[in-house]
């Protein structure tokens, strides 16, 4: 009885164990000198990204405390809030972000007479009826199909076309408000648009549907 009891003692003192090493772990706060309001900054400890976060956090996700720390600027406090980091800070991460984002590539919407699996109209096994019919379902033969197919940026088609492009958001503020546009390169980026997320700085846009001018053909 005596032991029974002991096991469930330890069982209950390694739970408490395990969970203030998951809050410690995640949101510890370190004590702190500085007296008027400011924002750390934090780094992340894989990329060397750096940015402003609010609090006194060890660590938050993957980015840790630094000493160095900022004025809470009504500036400051926009950057917090919308989790942005900074160009100028980050010139090597920023760039290595915007090149993952890729070329425009093209797509036609294309009709094809092909073999395979489809479902629809056809003569073959009509399992539901144990034989051999014109019937709609699942059958193996030709069939058309029609769907969005890779081609590339100088080639000409009568079909329908549409493009995939990538575009750069950045933030400035002005006068205290958050401002964003999106840009078509780096090389195009205007200096007053200093700040950037790390999750959402590549954007993906498709366009509508359209047709390629004769002027394409052959080039
Ligand atoms: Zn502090």
């Amino acid at each position: 009885m005596k032991k029974k009891y002991k096991i469930i003692k330890s069982g209950i003192a390694a739970g408490a164990m395990i969970a203030s090493l998951i809050t410690s772990g995640c949101s510890m706060d370190v004590e702190c000198n500085v007296n008027e309001p400011h924002a750390h900054m934090y780094v992340d400890k894989y990329t060397g990204l750096s940015k402003y976060i609010l609090g006194e956090k060890e660590q938050v996700s993957d980015f840790v405390r630094q000493e160095q720390y900022s004025k809470l600027t009504d500036d400051l406090k926009i950057i917090c809030e919308y989790d942005l980091c900074t160009i100028s800070d980050n010139k090597e991460n920023f760039y290595f972000l915007v090149d993952k984002m890729g070329d425009t590539t093209r797509e036609e919407f294309k009709t094809e007479y092909v073999y395979g699996y489809y479902v629809g109209w056809g003569f073959g096994y009509n399992p539901m009826r144990n034989k051999y019919e014109y019937f709609f379902g699942g059958h193996t033969g030709y069939h058309w199909e029609s769907d969005w197919k890779d081609i590339s940026l100088d080639e000409y088609t009568d079909n329908p076309v549409r493009d995939t492009y990538y575009k750069i958001r950045l933030y400035k503020i002005s006068d205290g408000k958050l401002e964003t546009r999106l840009f078509d390169s780096v090389d195009e980026i205007d200096e007053e648009y200093n700040y950037f997320n790390e999750n959402y700085v590549v954007e993906r846009q498709i366009t509508d549907e359209y047709y390629l001018s004769e002027k394409n053909k052959g080039k």
